[in-house]
């Protein structure tokens, strides 16, 4: 006899995160995770370092000074915000909180990995519904949801496709899904979209309620490290969630950096216009390289290579030239790497490596 977890946990293959290291190689350029080129804003450095001598005392485990401050940055109630190590915790919380053993989760097929893991975690059965040209569909979605199914998450834009749906999407699909059904917006990337018709979904949680917003400060924040994210959500469910949480799920330094970096004048929108300048200069140069490049409106995009072969060797080509991407295996696109667009260097690197890839590769 030995222990044994319940029999959903071993269903679940340990995450593997982007590398970010080259044999023999000592300068590499990581972009592979999506993190902020940049770095931390300035003030959040600071932050960290003052935090360190006040690191023998326990945190506000009600975030109180990071929840006003989000909710003053965003025009938010603070009541209705939760911050968590992350906002993969939030995710984790509240699938383990909603759905279980016997029910069901809904998500694209090219989805967020965490919503599988963490359904797994919780027992539930997480289905994963096809979408041509990977592109979310609400009618598929809806068409998913059957009366075992307790959640839906959707990322928007999606991480790794980049793919994005219009606010009059999102309603929709609030609209048509059962009260009794949490509707999951992760909008890690909220920041970076420009298009007008973008609700990242506090809007959403306002009028329909059964809803939660997740955000984070590991993307346009450069906070990845620390590990900060938060939630916007209804009173009850902001209440279910800090039933559930660890008393003290968020650290000292991470809050004293994420109210730093909130109040960093013109970050978001230096960063902003670095990545939609570069998002478009690498989508037009890449696409001239022989890649497919889907459209994104987030800071990473997916690149076609035609073949897991072709993917492969395009991966090897620029590892060995100490570029790291992402492969999207994991992803059901061994077809696919994902590229985090970095600092202007490194975005000419990729072109200049991908275009000589194409040269000797066809
Ligand atoms: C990066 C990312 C997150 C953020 O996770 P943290 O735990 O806050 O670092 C959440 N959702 C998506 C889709 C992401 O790409």
């Amino acid at each position: 006899m030995r222990v044994e977890p319940r029999p959903s946990i071993l269903s679940v293959e340990p995450y593997v995160g982007g590398e970010s290291k080259v044999p023999g190689v000592n300068r590499v350029m990581k972009l592979s995770s999506n993190e902020g080129p940049f770095g931390p804003p300035p003030s959040a450095i600071e932050a960290l370092r003052a935090a360190a001598s006040e690191a023998h005392r326990y945190p506000d485990g009600s975030a109180k000074a990071l929840r006003e401050a989000i909710g003053a940055r965003f025009g938010l109630d603070p009541a209705r915000i939760v911050c968590g190590n992350g906002s993969d915790e939030i995710l984790t919380l509240l699938l383990l909180a909603y759905t279980g053993e016997g029910t069901e989760i809904v998500m694209s097929a090219h989805g967020f990995l965490m919503y599988d893991l963490a359904g797994r975690w919780a027992g539930a059965r997480v289905i994963k519904v096809p979408e041509p040209d990977l592109k979310p569909e609400v009618d598929a979605l809806l068409a998913a949801v059957g009366p075992r199914t307790r959640a839906v998450c959707l990322a928007n834009p999606n991480n790794p496709t980049g793919a994005f749906l219009p606010a009059s999407e999102i309603a929709r699909l609030r609209e048509n899904l059962r009260p009794d059904v949490l509707l999951i917006l992760d909008s890690a990337y909220a920041e970076y979209v420009t298009r007008p018709d973008y609700d990242p979904g506090h809007g959403i949680v306002d009028r329909y309620g059964n809803t939660v917003m997740t955000r984070t400060f590991s993307k346009v924040f450069g906070l990845g490290g620390a590990r900060l994210g938060w939630c916007y959500t209804t009173p009850e469910i902001a209440d279910v969630l800090n039933r559930v949480r660890g008393p003290f799920n968020v650290n000292a330094p991470a809050m004293a950096a994420g109210i730093a970096a909130l109040n960093e004048p013109g970050w978001i929108e230096r960063s902003v216009a670095h990545n939609s300048e570069w998002r478009a200069k690498l989508t037009a140069a890449l696409s001239a390289a022989g890649c497919r490049v889907w459209p994104s409106e987030g800071n990473f995009l997916l690149l076609g290579f035609g073949t897991p072969d072709r993917a492969k060797a395009a991966d090897a080509f620029l590892k060995a030239r100490g570029i790291i991407i992402r492969g999207m295996a994991a992803y059901g696109l061994p077809q696919c790497l994902r590229l985090s667009i970095g600092l202007a260097e490194e975005n000419e690197a990729v072109i200049a490596a991908l275009s000589d890839f194409a040269q000797r590769h066809g």
